[in-house]
């Protein structure tokens, strides 16, 4: 087998995930993994999984045991064409109402939540819940990764989307990732080979596995109250306690040769500008707190909240000459 061998993946950054030419599967999902012994279940809601708290099934739904089931399942869907998806804890995600064909993936089992920390190098699996590990390396004195508090993610969906805001990012503290390509082999990239930008990376690889963070020294209790205190900053800010999947656009970015005055405007303040705070599209509406959180309300389907988010773009292109780019990401 190839997935216990460790190297530098000579092929560069990794492809899309797979599907066939064709775009049809030659063997179902679930057929696949029944052949290759790999626990999973059929036709799984989606939507407790996700902060959204809405959409459709997934055809199929595994949480492999350890990376050789993985690397497994991997190989298989890429020869078989079968899509896969990897979900983390959901709170980016927006799954359409029709659900997703092929396999989803979630790194629940223990085996990729491990954690373990040496001097100032913290290596974690990319299933560990980021505000535990924002809170461990908090009392263990070690600082980075209190600028993250209150953001809801696994490590693997935090690193994929370089999560951040107004305090910092994750990309920063990332000293080492190892990844999985769609055949099942295992890579290592070193922070010189990676670039995390606003909301996102040049990780291309379908599968983070885990994370090594260079962390610095610094004094436990006053970690801990940065964490609090920013966690009380995004408590009074966001509404944390509604369903959303954090901001649903990203901030504009202006170029030196961008005339548009506009683009210096935060997305949310451009939502606000367009007088869209309070807007209601069936069960999905624009925070009254901070306009660029969409939230879902009772009966809300995926629907709604995908008309509402096409209406919001809508709106701030006529009106001010900007198109947001969504930061939700919607599957399929
Ligand atoms: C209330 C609320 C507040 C938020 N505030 C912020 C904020 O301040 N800053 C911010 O940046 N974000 C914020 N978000 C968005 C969200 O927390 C981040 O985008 C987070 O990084 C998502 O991580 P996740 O594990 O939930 O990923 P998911 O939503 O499950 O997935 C997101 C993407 O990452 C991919 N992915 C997940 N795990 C892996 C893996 N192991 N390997 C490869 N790809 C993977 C998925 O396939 C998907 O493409 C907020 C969300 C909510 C609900």
């Amino acid at each position: 087998m190839k997935y216990d061998v460790l190297t530098t993946d000579p092929a560069g950054m990794d492809t899309s995930l797979a599907t066939a030419e064709d775009g049809t599967c030659s063997m179902t999902a679930t057929q696949l993994l029944t052949d290759l012994g790999i626990t999973h279940e059929t036709d799984v809601p989606l939507a407790p999984m996700t902060w959204y708290g809405v959409g459709g099934k997934a055809q199929c739904l595994a949480k492999p045991a350890d990376e050789a089931e993985l690397a497994k399942l991997m190989q298989g869907c890429n020869e078989q064409g079968i899509p896969v998806r990897i979900l983390g804890s959901g709170a980016n995600l927006l799954v359409s109402d029709d659900g997703v064909d092929g396999v989803v993936v979630k790194l629940e089992h223990e085996s990729f939540s491990q954690m373990s920390i040496e001097g100032t190098t913290v290596t974690v699996g990319a299933g560990y819940d980021l505000a535990k590990l924002v809170l461990d390396t908090a009392r263990a004195g070690l600082a980075g990764l209190e600028v993250l508090a209150g953001i809801p993610a696994s490590v693997g969906g935090a690193v994929r989307m370089n999560a951040g805001g107004k305090f910092g990012e994750i990309g920063p503290v990332v000293t080492k990732i190892r990844v999985m390509d769609h055949n099942g082999e295992i890579y290592e990239r070193y922070r010189d080979d990676l670039v995390f930008k606003y909301r996102k990376s040049n990780i291309k690889a379908p599968i983070i596995l885990d994370v090594e963070f260079d962390l610095s020294e610094d004094e436990p209790n006053q970690l801990m109250m940065q964490v609090k205190e920013i966690f009380m900053y995004k408590k009074n800010t966001q509404p944390l306690a509604e369903d959303s999947a954090g901001c649903a656009f990203k901030n504009p970015v202006k170029k030196d040769t961008d005339a548009n005055p506009y683009l210096e405007q935060s997305a949310g303040k451009l939502i606000d500008m367009a007088d869209l705070k309070g807007y209601i599209i069936g069960g999905a509406s624009i925070s009254e707190r901070h306009a660029n959180f969409i939230v879902a309300g009772e009966d809300c389907t995926a629907t709604d909240i995908i008309n509402l988010l096409d209406h919001v773009t809508h709106t701030v292109l006529e009106k001010f000459g900007v198109r947001l780019e969504r930061e939700i990401i919607i599957w399929p």
